[in-house]
């Protein structure tokens, strides 16, 4: 259930082929886009902070290279309700939490050594292959 796949966004430099995928300019602008800001953008939020770089880009070209990303395994697709899609490049096992007041969706990571058996109630024979957690709420005001 951990995923294999090396994470890659911490480089700055983003790689001719990442996962046996071709990096082409589009798919490295793209990926780019989504490592800058971690604010898991939809396909056309990505679109629109794409057209400045790729003055040339459609859409249709957007959701292509989102979609190979994905199938790579160098980036998340995460679905909330039934919001469009949204785009993640954090490949460490991690949950969601949706800021109610502003739509902001932030990363939040599992504790170490967190195992899933210690609070659900798992029947045996069910073998997890992927988690996701989605957490709703609002960022309250605590002084630093
Ligand atoms: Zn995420």
């Amino acid at each position: 259930m951990v995923s294999k796949t090396p994470d890659h966004t911490t480089a700055t430099e983003i790689p001719e082929e990442i996962s046996g995928l071709r990096m082409t300019r589009q798919r490295q602008e793209i990926y780019r886009i989504l490592i800058e800001h971690r604010d898991h953008p939809t396909a056309n939020e990505v679109f629109m902070r794409a057209k400045d770089r790729l003055p040339n880009l459609s859409l249709a070209t957007v959701y292509n290279c989102l979609e190979a990303l994905v199938q790579h395994g160098i980036i998340r697709q995460v679905n909330f309700e039934r919001e469009s899609s949204r785009y993640c490049p954090n490949l460490r096992e991690h949950g969601h939490f949706h800021d109610a007041a502003t739509g902001v969706i932030h990363d939040v990571d599992f504790k170490p050594g967190f195992n899933l058996a210690d609070i659900l109630d798992l029947p045996p024979g069910f073998v997890v292959d992927d988690i996701e957690i989605t957490l709703r709420g609002k960022l309250s005001n605590i002084a630093p």
